[in-house]
């Protein structure tokens, strides 16, 4: 693993390597296989930032007969009476009576999550689990609980494994942080 980086003249150092990122998704896929055996889940990879989370989980639970669809949460400026609308793009297959598994990079005020799972409970699903790379519960602004996170981290800003400062060190494989200046 690299050491020190900086990105956008800003200084990261290691924090999670991509071995400890493998094991921990090794222990959320056995638990999700088991879970799910017998049904047809439909995951949904929220992009950008949980591509390559998702592409290592979903290939670790390898389970044959599910699907995934990749949806992105936006949010656009509404009339002046709807205010700020967020909504879920890319979500063109049915999901009544489905098992949802919505994957996240990172759960930080918790809102964004809140919002995904109370629309999607609107369209009927069987039942919907979420997992997410990264949790920083320090900065939760409600009390969503994400139902798996690999890694519980403190209020820092985090890089790489799909994570992104200015669209830039999604690619990196292991987890920096923020350095303290
Ligand atoms: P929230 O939970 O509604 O605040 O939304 C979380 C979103 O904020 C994530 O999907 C990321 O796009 C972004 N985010 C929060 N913390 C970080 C971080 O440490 N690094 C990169 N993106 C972050
Ligand atoms: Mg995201």
């Amino acid at each position: 693993m690299e050491s020190r980086i900086i990105v956008e003249g800003l200084p990261f150092r290691p924090y999670i390597t991509r071995e400890q990122i493998k094991s921990k998704i090794r222990v959320i896929a056995d638990q999700l296989r088991n879970e799910l055996h017998g049904s047809k889940p439909l995951f949904l990879c929220v992009l950008n930032g949980a591509f390559v989370f998702a592409a290592d989980l979903l290939r670790a639970i390898g389970l044959n007969d599910c699907k995934i669809q990749f949806v992105k949460y936006s949010s656009y400026e509404g009339t002046q009476s709807t205010g700020n609308v967020k909504q879920i793009l890319g979500l063109n297959e049915d999901v009544e009576g489905k098992d949802l598994i919505i994957i996240e990079d990172i759960v930080d005020t918790g809102l964004t999550a809140e919002k995904m799972v109370a629309d999607l409970k609107t369209k009927n699903p069987r039942s919907i689990r979420f997992v997410t790379l990264l949790h920083k519960p320090e900065n939760a602004k409600n009390n969503f609980k994400p139902d798996y996170v690999a890694f519980t981290i403190p209020s820092k800003f985090i890089i790489g494994y799909g994570l992104d400062l200015d669209g830039k060190a999604r690619n990196l494989e292991d987890i920096y942080i923020a350095e303290e200046e």
